[in-house]
């Protein structure tokens, strides 16, 4: 249902409903999608990397990044084109975070496993003592 609410962008009141920023803000994104879709489709520009694109259009970073995470520019066509990893930031063209943040990621899964694996051994070892005791007491 559309609620009245604040632009996150330009603070202004508007309508939420399916979309996230006012209109004036999506027209705003619309236009800056166009103007650095028309600067990488030149054939001299399609190698362009995110800060040359920031430098020869104006439009911001995040932005630029933003598209290519939603897959508006895509990494296939502009091989340059990277958004950030969402732990550290590093350039990445797939997936939510890079490489090495998957690898740490593999890790600490890993490592949980094995901690539970443990727990779970030692709950075993547990169970022989508890099943004496309870023994013992029905003996009594
Ligand atoms: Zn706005
Ligand atoms: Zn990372």
């Amino acid at each position: 249902m559309a609620e009245l609410a604040n632009c996150p962008r330009c603070n202004s009141l508007f309508m939420k409903g399916q979309a996230t920023v006012c209109r004036d803000c999506v027209k705003q994104e619309e236009e800056e999608f166009q103007t650095v879709y028309a600067f990488v489709r030149q054939k001299k520009n399609r190698t362009a990397t995110v800060p040359e694109i920031v430098r020869e259009t104006g439009v911001a970073e995040y932005k630029i990044r933003d598209f290519v995470k939603a897959k508006r520019l895509h990494p296939s066509q502009f091989p340059a084109l990277a958004y950030s990893c969402e732990k550290c930031g590093a350039d990445i063209q797939e997936g939510r975070i890079c490489e090495a943040c998957a690898v740490d990621l593999q890790r600490v899964i890993q490592k949980q496993e094995e901690i539970q694996n443990a727990l779970e051994r030692n709950e075993k070892e547990d169970a022989g003592p508890v099943t004496y005791y309870s023994i013992k007491g029905k003996e009594r």
